[in-house]
């Protein structure tokens, strides 16, 4: 989605002090939820298709795209008509929730946050954005809800949260040695959510609140001033500033984590096909129709273990993330990266993407160099083709994914990643300043070269080989066994800038 310019908000989080009784409450709140959400899903998927189907509809697909305005409003007179917009369905979901026992358990405010969340999932599926989305079902359970202002329905009070009878204190991070909690409350909040996950087995219940400015950045964290690029692949991530580059892995540790989730994930599927074989069609897929499903102890206790691990994941991930952040900041707060398309990214590399979750990383990023004083900057891989580009002869040439080295006839050779890193780094409005590359290429190249080195020698043994093998400025390679596929990498380079014409680099 595009980044409306809304103004900056960031999110504190605290865990609640929940009793039995309270949790009862809330637990029977959240199942209104899930059957209002999948109330306003089916009512969105049944209005859509019911619209796609219509005359009007078509007709205003035949209106050619460079009629704008016309082909705008014929779609939006189709979605007003068949009732396809996030206040109607809002409206639905209010009548909905008032007709029946889920009124007595969200307030006005919640229930239309539940029901625009289930628009928002269809009309995403509507644009070809994701899949047709699915209904929560039994154990899918809602896990946060959340108000609409601090008004109303679930409301921060002082120091508590308020919601409907309901009166819940958070625990407080009674050192809170950076000052961050403290800065935090002072702001003004925007809304309150109110979210669970599974922690050692338990149910825990955390506070959102939504707070409008920019959280405080901490002293102890340094921020450099000056211009840094960023490269991120589906693995490795590089940088390159003006006092230091960084060639590493993108989230090892993740790596281990899911590998073990799978495994628990394939036990389950074997233990759930072993106890309800009945269930299964002989070619194994899963029959259609009413079905009950058997769960056995072991099961249970692999999807206990499962839970864990999730959230081990997504809290290893998040520190990863975070201490990344700090690194690439330390080293200049104007970050300059190309757009990627996430979406491709994950069709082409799937669970390693997923895992790793590059855009998480790309908008921590964000609004820590904003809380910095800096900015990050994306620019359109298709204009500037950071990854074809040779600065030293201005040629281009399409390498493939797996050549890891930019290595040019005319005697550039870097590692391919570090140098993405250091041409974003020289990207001034959205195109590449040849000049300015040309400028800084002497200072950058050692401080490249340096990073490269580490990340191939010193990475506890293991060098992905993403990384392509080192080769020191004389051009004789570090690392003996890969001699050979370097030759042959330079041999390539040398005959493709041969027929690649040389062009003159835009000063
Ligand atoms: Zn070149």
């Amino acid at each position: 989605m595009p980044r409306r310019n809304k103004p900056p908000a960031f999110v504190l989080e605290l865990p609640l002090r929940v009793s039995r009784a309270d949790e009862r409450v809330l637990l029977v709140r959240f199942e209104a939820a899930r059957q209002l959400y999948n109330a306003c899903l089916g009512e969105a998927l049944r209005r859509l298709d019911r619209m796609r189907a219509s005359e009007e509809w078509q007709a205003a697909r035949r209106i050619p795209r460079e009629q704008k305005d016309e082909r705008r409003r014929a779609f939006r007179a189709a979605t007003n008509r068949y009732g396809f917009t996030a206040f109607a369905i809002e409206a639905f979901g209010t009548t909905c929730k008032n007709a029946c026992w889920i009124g007595e358990h969200l307030d006005a405010h919640t229930s239309q946050k539940v029901a625009r969340r289930a628009f928002e999932a269809v009309r995403q599926y509507g644009f070809g954005k994701r899949g047709r989305p699915r209904f929560k079902g039994r154990f899918k359970a809602v896990t946060a809800v959340e108000g609409k202002s601090n008004a109303a329905g679930i409301r921060w009070r002082g120091d508590r949260v308020e919601w409907k009878g309901l009166v819940l204190s958070p625990l407080f991070d009674r050192k809170d040695r950076h000052g961050v909690q403290a800065f935090a409350l002072q702001c003004p909040v925007q809304y309150v959510r109110l979210v669970w996950r599974w922690m050692h087995g338990r149910r825990r219940w955390y506070v959102q609140l939504v707070l409008r400015g920019r959280p405080k950045w901490k002293d102890r964290n340094p921020v450099g001033d000056g211009i840094v690029g960023l490269d991120i692949g589906p693995s490795t991530i590089a940088a390159s500033g003006e006092e230091a580059a960084l060639l590493e892995p993108f989230c090892p540790s993740v790596e281990f984590l899911s590998r073990k989730i799978r495994r628990i994930q394939r036990a389950m599927d074997r233990s759930r096909r072993a106890t309800n074989p009945d269930n299964y069609n002989p070619d194994g897929t899963i029959r259609k129709g009413p079905k009950r499903w058997v769960y056995s102890h072991g099961y249970l206790r692999l999807r206990a273990e499962l839970r864990e691990l999730q959230r081990r994941l997504a809290e290893t991930r998040k520190t990863e993330h975070g201490n990344l952040a700090n690194r690439v900041i330390a080293m200049g707060r104007n970050i300059r990266m190309e757009k990627l398309s996430y979406r491709s990214f994950q069709k082409q590399y799937g669970r390693s993407v997923r895992d790793r979750a590059p855009a998480g990383f790309v908008n921590r990023l964000r609004r820590k160099a904003e809380s910095a004083g800096g900015e990050v900057v994306e620019f359109p891989t298709r204009t500037t083709c950071l990854s074809q580009v040779c600065h030293g002869c201005g040629s281009r040439q399409k390498k493939p994914l797996s050549r890891r080295i930019h290595a040019c006839g005319c005697g550039i050779v870097m590692q391919r990643d570090l140098y993405s890193a250091f041409l974003a780094s020289c990207v001034e409005e959205g195109a590449l300043h040849a000049g300015l590359a040309q400028s800084r290429w002497p200072g950058a190249e050692p401080l490249l070269r340096a990073a490269w080195r580490d990340a191939t020698c010193d990475w506890k043994g293991r060098r992905p080989s993403s990384f392509g093998g080192y080769r020191s400025q004389s051009g004789s390679s570090g690392q003996g066994g890969t001699a050979n596929a370097e030759a042959s990498d330079l041999a390539w380079a040398g005959r493709e800038a041969a027929a690649v014409p040389a062009r003159t680099p835009r000063l």
